[in-house]
């Protein structure tokens, strides 16, 4: 969705925050892959694209040790903000598992037990659907 000055890392082919956050400015509802954008190719108006795309960098390209795996497109789902600070990561409701894969469930457990020591959190939002990862377990917060 966006690439810019703040950070040496390029979105490339990646749009994952183009299908899995609303953009006020275009109408785009959470979850739908907005019009904009060119499958392959990125964003049809990239020049004039919203302020919200403008602004928003995931947590690879905000933490250049995160390694490419975290990319969100190799992930399957978005870190909004890097660690250490409380994770969020929003994923693809085509494939609410991403998560769950190798290393990345390890990886947000482990951020999990070590953020616990400071009251953050890790989540994770598929859809309408929210998990809360804590230092012991996990909680469904639909259940
Ligand atoms: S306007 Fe462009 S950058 Fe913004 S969500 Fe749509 S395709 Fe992505
Ligand atoms: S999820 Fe990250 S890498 Fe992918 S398009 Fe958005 S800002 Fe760029």
């Amino acid at each position: 969705m966006s690439a810019g000055a703040k950070t040496e890392r390029s979105c490339g082919t990646c749009h994952m925050c183009c299908k899995v956050f609303p953009i006020p400015e275009t109408g785009k509802q959470d979850y739908g892959t907005c019009p904009h954008l060119i499958p392959g190719v990125g964003c049809g108006q990239y020049e004039t694209r919203p302020q919200t795309c403008r602004d928003f960098f995931c947590g690879w390209m905000q933490d250049q040790d995160l390694p490419d795996e975290w990319k969100p497109c190799n992930a399957g789902f978005v870190l909004h903000d890097p660690p250490p600070w409380a994770i969020l990561a929003s994923g693809d409701v085509d494939d609410p598992d991403a998560w769950k894969r190798e290393p990345y469930q390890s990886q947000l457990r482990d951020w999990a037990r070590d953020l616990a020591q400071g009251q953050h959190m890790v989540g994770v939002r598929i859809g309408d659907k929210v998990t809360m990862l804590l230092k012991d377990g996990e909680v469904d917060l639909n259940d």
